[in-house]
């Protein structure tokens, strides 16, 4: 775990931001904790009922649950059971995997495969898995050989109304989660704050946040997205999601660097190689937040002109920074404007 997972983040500057206002006006409670190989943080304004360590314990143990279900940092999780599972048979699975799968095969296919959920191989061979890092860049045909196993047509869902499966074309196909799993853990936690009569929230999962009503002042929520720099008091802009799910994806913290050539933690499955253009963060603003998670990531694969020109044609709410000689570049679809407080050049 490192804190760098977390600094790509969004939202956790409302604590920042905050800082420029009174004290707060209505009671609020607020759990941090950690979960999927990063971090996550939860404000309740009003009651939860059984208080504080009520809400820590139940949103512990939620987002251990769905990490028991999806990491393929954990040999034993269910995902990583099929993934084991060296077999075209179905493999049963629970319906909350089975929706986090046709939600990330949605937007797989939305992008035309460039989010693509089978392409852990890969991430794998570049060293940015539950395995070790390359102590070099993987050859061409390390490279071909990890390519054969990637295909989201190779994976599919099955649900009825009580039994849900995944299955296989291939015994050796590998499902990565990683790359929607903090948005799933934010819509999950979410929906529990919801089931308990909570609607003044902020949850925050890494880069993947939901939240709705407002804060202890009694306004709007409002997030921060970073600066593609070190500097996590950078902030490039701010806004006021007005109960959508946000997410950021970055490439300028998640990286190696091997004979002076930075390769990011973002693959493209087309090339099976990192991506290498000078689109650094991306910011998508949808009604989920596994939805903006995946997307996000998507959008960094496909490079800034052709990032901005899927938002104008499917009316998303896109941020984009770019890395240019003098500094960054920022820019944003028409769908991002309604949420934008301020931003920076
Ligand atoms: P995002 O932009 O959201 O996703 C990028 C990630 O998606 C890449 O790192 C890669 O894994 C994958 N990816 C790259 N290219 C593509 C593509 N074209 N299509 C689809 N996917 C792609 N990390 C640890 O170090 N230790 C842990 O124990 C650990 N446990 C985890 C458990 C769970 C359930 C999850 C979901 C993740 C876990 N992680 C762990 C990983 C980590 O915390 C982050 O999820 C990961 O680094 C990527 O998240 P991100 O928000 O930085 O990037």
């Amino acid at each position: 775990m490192s804190w760098n997972k977390f600094g790509i983040v969004v939202a956790m500057l409302t604590a920042l931001l905050g800082c420029e206002k009174q004290a707060a006006e209505r009671p609020m409670l607020e759990i941090h904790g950690r979960t999927m190989g990063t971090f996550y943080g939860v404000k309740v304004v009003g009651d939860f009922p059984g208080g504080q360590q009520a809400l820590q314990t139940q949103v512990d143990s939620l987002l251990k649950h769905y990490n028991d279900e999806i990491s393929t940092y954990d040999p034993d999780s269910a995902l990583s059971k099929f993934n084991q599972q060296q077999s075209t048979q179905p493999f049963a699975v629970s319906q909350d995997m089975a929706d986090i799968v046709i939600s990330a095969v949605r937007v797989g296919q939305l992008t035309q495969g460039v989010l693509d959920v089978t392409v852990g191989p890969l991430v794998n061979l570049w060293g940015f898995g539950p395995d070790k890092r390359p102590v070099k860049t993987p050859s061409d045909e390390q490279i071909v050989a990890a390519r054969s196993r990637v295909g989201i047509n190779r994976l599919h869902v099955e649900v009825s109304a009580d039994h849900a499966t995944l299955r296989k074309d291939v015994p050796d196909l590998y499902v990565d989660l990683s790359t929607v799993g903090e948005g799933f853990g934010a819509d999950k936690v979410a929906e529990f704050l919801e089931a308990n009569g909570v609607h003044n929230y902020l949850v925050e999962i890494a880069g993947a946040s939901r939240s709705r009503g407002v804060n202890a002042k009694g306004e709007a929520w409002k997030l921060a997205i970073q600066k593609p720099t070190d500097e996590l008091e950078d902030i490039q802009a701010v806004i006021v999601p007005d109960g959508r799910a946000v997410s950021t994806s970055g490439s300028y913290r998640n990286y190696f660097e091997l004979d002076g050539k930075r390769y990011s933690h973002i693959i493209d499955p087309v090339t099976g190689k990192p991506i290498t253009h000078k689109l650094v963060s991306v910011t998508v603003i949808t009604s989920t937040a596994l939805e903006a998670d995946g997307l996000d990531t998507a959008l960094m694969v496909m490079g800034p002109e052709k990032a901005l020109d899927f938002a104008r044609e499917h009316n998303l709410a896109v941020y984009l920074v770019s890395k240019t000689d003098k500094g960054f570049k920022a820019e944003y679809s028409a769908a991002f404007e309604p949420y934008l407080v301020r931003s920076g050049s």
